[in-house]
């Protein structure tokens, strides 16, 4: 049966309480899912939780609302289905990052697909991985236009040319939490990650056992602050043969673009497609998986691609194809537009999901799109991020618009930043605003960033940021919104 025990991050076996219910997490190594794992989660979603699955930004899958255990006998066809690791106590360590578009994007230097699967095959066969934090994570970027080699990790292996041959350049978490992990200057051949990665979580691994006791444990960024980078890395070339080549750290990834990936591109393979599906905050009923997976069977390669940007891609359509694909998503009440409001807005878990959150953010910003859906028309794609505290778990880049939840006896409401500013979140342009009252205040941001803006290329965080808060407190002005909390 289904192992109730606390932990900060959910597995399979382990759960974490949430408001709604138990939650369950599902690994899925670089987001890669066949149809028959698509239809096991669709299986496992209807008979223990509540008929509906909630993609990650780690590209997991959860399960939301399991309130009886599941059967030992599930569990172990979970496992020979290759969705849950054959080893319970590991099964918790965070998912592997890979770009959505490995072996299908046309900018791609190295397909990254079976360095993924090798290294999760290992990670997950090692029993003594288990002492480490959950959040050691990895990830493999292989020079995608789809590019996940700066999101936060505690290792990157991003590939780049060197002297007309591929190398991965070895990036460390060296900074705060939810920062870009930096160049350490190390190549490392394609043939020989694996190798070095082994060495790096084993050196990770003697590191956490020296102070055993402690909860949480350590994380790779503390042995870092404390060890430094040198001494991390004599220690893993202690564990390997030779000695690693060392150069001098090369540029870091750009940003991704995060809805990029949404509509209609074209692969690497000729009169091929992929097709990125927009999902609200990555929810999908049962009945939707079921959809997109059957289309997937049908017209594709029988493979879905869930991405970090919690979206879902159907890869390998035929060109012919195309349009009775979107026609089927759209049957399903989905989207592939990039300006469709789902794909503006990104929240974390919120009040529902984690204790620290002053409010429900999910709830918050799946009646935000709703409003914005039907009132406004985005003609090119908006960012609105959802908080529910000042750590913003979900989005670690500027936003257009960030609304942060804050504790207030009567009502549900937010700070609200708009583009660059003295803050984290950008210049402060309302302090405390009950929630009732954003939907209709965005709205008019947004109609007055169509009326003022530039250019088309101008982004409304541009425009916000060249603006005064008392310009724009001008502009935006509406009856319904209370003026106090002067910034
Ligand atoms: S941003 Fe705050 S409220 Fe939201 S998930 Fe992170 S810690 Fe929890």
């Amino acid at each position: 049966m289904l192992l109730l025990e606390p932990t900060t991050c959910p597995g399979l076996f382990y759960s974490t309480p949430a408001q709604d219910g138990p939650l369950s997490r599902l690994r899925i190594p670089a987001g890669l899912l066949t149809a028959p794992q698509s239809e096991a989660i669709v299986h496992l979603a209807d008979q223990f939780g509540v008929g509906a699955v909630q993609i990650t930004n780690r590209a997991n899958v959860q399960i939301r609302g399991v309130q009886s255990g599941i059967p030992t006998a599930t569990l172990k066809h979970l496992q020979a289905m290759g969705l849950a690791s054959p080893i319970a106590s590991v099964d918790a360590i965070r998912n592997i990052m890979g770009s959505p578009t490995a072996g299908i994007d046309r900018q791609q230097l190295v397909d990254t697909r079976p360095l993924v699967q090798s290294w999760n095959r290992y990670l997950i066969s090692r029993p003594d991985f288990a002492v480490l934090s959950p959040k050691f994570s990895v990830c493999f970027a292989g020079g995608e236009s789809v590019c996940v080699g700066d999101r936060p990790n505690d290792i990157s292996l991003v590939a780049l040319e060197v002297d007309g041959q591929i190398h991965f350049q070895l990036h460390l978490s060296l900074g705060e939490r939810g920062d870009t992990p930096q160049a350490v200057g190390v190549l490392i051949k394609p043939e020989s990650t694996l190798e070095v990665l082994a060495a790096l979580a084993e050196v990770y691994r003697d590191y956490t056992i020296q102070g055993s006791d402690r909860a949480p444990k350590p994380r790779l960024r503390e042995l870092l602050h404390n060890w430094g980078v040198e001494a991390y890395l004599r220690l893993a070339e202690k564990r390997l043969s030779w000695r690693l080549q060392r150069s001098e750290p090369r540029i870091n990834p750009a940003p991704a673009n995060k809805t990029g990936h949404l509509g209609v591109h074209p692969q690497r393979q000729l009169n091929f497609s992929y097709v990125g599906v927009v999902l609200p905050l990555g929810r999908l009923t049962t009945h939707q998986l079921q959809g997109l997976t059957s289309l997937a069977t049908q017209y594709g390669s029988s493979t879905l691609r869930l991405t970090p940007w919690q979206n879902v891609l159907l890869p390998d359509i035929a060109n012919a194809h195309i349009i009775a694909v979107q026609q089927g998503i759209e049957a399903l009440g989905l989207s592939t537009s990039t300006t469709h409001p789902w794909s503006a807005i990104v929240s974390c878990s919120g009040m529902t999901g984690c204790k620290s959150s002053a409010t429900d953010t999910q709830s918050h910003a799946l009646a935000l799109a709703s409003y914005l859906e039907q009132h406004v028309t985005l003609d090119r794609p908006l960012n609105i991020h959802l908080s529910g505290c000042e750590k913003s778990c979900a989005q670690h880049y500027p936003s257009d618009i960030a609304l942060v939840g804050v504790a207030t006896a009567d009502r549900p409401s937010y700070t609200i930043y708009v583009g660059s500013g003295s803050t984290q979140f950008g210049q402060e342009l309302y302090r405390e605003q009950a929630f009732e009252s954003l939907p209709v205040m965005i709205a008019h941001l947004w109609q007055t960033y169509q009326n003022h803006r530039i250019n088309p290329d101008e982004t409304l965080g541009e425009f916000a940021s060249r603006h005064s808060i008392a310009e724009l407190r001008q502009m935006i002005s509406t009856p319904n919104l209370a003026t106090g909390g002067e910034t």
